[in-house]
Parts: C-alpha cells; sequence; structure tokens
C-alpha cells in the first residue's frame, strides 16, 4: 500500500483539546523546537509546498495545527518553541494542552520529532520523548539540516544520540533542502498512518 500524501490539506487549528476533530483514524504527531526544520520537513515529506505556513502565521504558532489526508488520516503540527525564551503564562499553556493531548488522543500512532542536528536533544525535545515514552507511543526523530554538517560528522551526530534514545525510538539524517532521507520517513509515516484502515 502507497500514501499519497500530497493530498494532504490543512483541517484545522486546535487551542483545547475540545476544538480538535474526532479521535478517530490515525494521527501522526510532527513536533520540534521553532526553528528546528520542523515545517520545512513536513513541506518536503508531503511535498505540498507551503502546507505548514499555516502553523507559521500569526495567532497560529501557539496552537495544534490539523492536517488531513483522508477521513481516516491526519498529521497534527504541534507547538514548538526555544524553551527559556517563553514566558510563563504561554508555557504553562502549552504544557497543558500537549499533556492533555498525549495523554488522551486515542488515534495518536506515533510522533515525529525534528531536531536540527547541530543541537539535538534540548529540553524541550527530552519533554517529547518523556510524554512519549509515558503514554507508550513510538518516536522517530529526524536530525534535520544534515546538509550543513559533513557526511562524517552528519553520522556522529547520529550514533552520538542514538546512544541516548530507548528503544521505541528511531532515528535517520534528514535534508529539507537536499532531500535526503525523505523515503525513509514517508515509509515510517506510512506504516503509522497504513494501520487506520
Ligand atoms: P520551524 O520553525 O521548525 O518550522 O523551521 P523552518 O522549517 O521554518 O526552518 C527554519 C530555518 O531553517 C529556515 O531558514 C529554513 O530555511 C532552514 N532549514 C530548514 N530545513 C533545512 C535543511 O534541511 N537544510 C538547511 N540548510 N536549512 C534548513
Amino acid at each position: 500500500m502507497s500514501l499519497d500524501l500530497r493530498h494532504m490539506r490543512f483541517l484545522t487549528s486546535a487551542n483545547k483539546l475540545s476544538d480538535l476533530p474526532p479521535d478517530t483514524g490515525a494521527e501522526v504527531a510532527f513536533a520540534g523546537r521553532s526553528n528546528a526544520g520542523k515545517s520545512s520537513a513536513l513541506n518536503r515529506i508531503t511535498g505540498v509546498k507551503a502546507l505548514a505556513r499555516t502553523s507559521k502565521t500569526p495567532g497560529r504558532t501557539q496552537l495544534i495545527n490539523l492536517f488531513q489526508l483522508d477521513e481516516g488520516r491526519r498529521f497534527a503540527d504541534l507547538p514548538g518553541y526555544g524553551y527559556a525564551q517563553v514566558p510563563e503564562k504561554i508555557r504553562n499553556h502549552w504544557r497543558a494542552l500537549l499533556d492533555g493531548y498525549f495523554h488522551s488522543r486515542q488515534s495518536l500512532r506515533g510522533v515525529i520529532l525534528v531536531m536540527d542536528i547541530r543541537h539535538p536533544l534540548k529540553a524541550f525535545d527530552v519533554q517529547m520523548l518523556d510524554w512519549s515514552a509515558h503514554h507508550g507511543l513510538p518516536v522517530h526523530i529526524l536530525l534535520t539540516k544534515a546538509d550543513k554538517l559533513s557526511r562524517n560528522q552528519a553520522m556522529q551526530a547520529l550514533h552520538r544520540v542514538d546512544r541516548e534514545l530507548s528503544e521505541e525510538c528511531s532515528i535517520q539524517l534528514f535534508s529539507a533542502s537536499k532531500g535526503t532521507g525523505v523515503a525513509e520517513v514517508q515509509a515510517v509515516i506510512e506504516g503509522w498512518l497504513g494501520e487506520a484502515v
């Protein structure tokens, strides 16, 4: 079976759990600190050039933005930021929203965690890994902007991060600019979303 992710379209934004679409079918969440390269990854993986632009528009950056492939299959683009700079009020809202999302979302099949290969495993990332582990969710990590390093350096970074991860996690190199690793992550997503029907 092969999913055509080019049919992915913006569905809605959620600022609270009750705003989320019905919890049916299968959902894959995308997480990452701001500037990690999550939007570029989403656009590249789906082949829909401006897909993630919605998530970047003012007023939507702190929301969960939902994209739909078909009736039963969605992406959830989770809000992310460089942890320290954010006012406590927003951080608390973010924490409550995502904690509730991880806790209650039955259709959530797995998390794609996007990290800049030069700045992996920050506090934000560790929080996402902890939440996922707590709810028994698999995480697939994209070490993105791999084109910024030599092949050798990139492989070293990959092994360094891999050593820190639990067994439920997988990891790969990725570059939105070069297209590195696109097929690999698509296969992971297909495995998760494919179970929907
Ligand atoms: P987001 O905030 O996580 O959604 O990050 P963006 O996708 O907006 O990317 C942040 C910055 O990193 C932008 O300037 C992108 O052009 C750049 N960027 C994203 N992915 C890559 C990549 O694979 N390679 C390189 N060289 N730059 C990238």
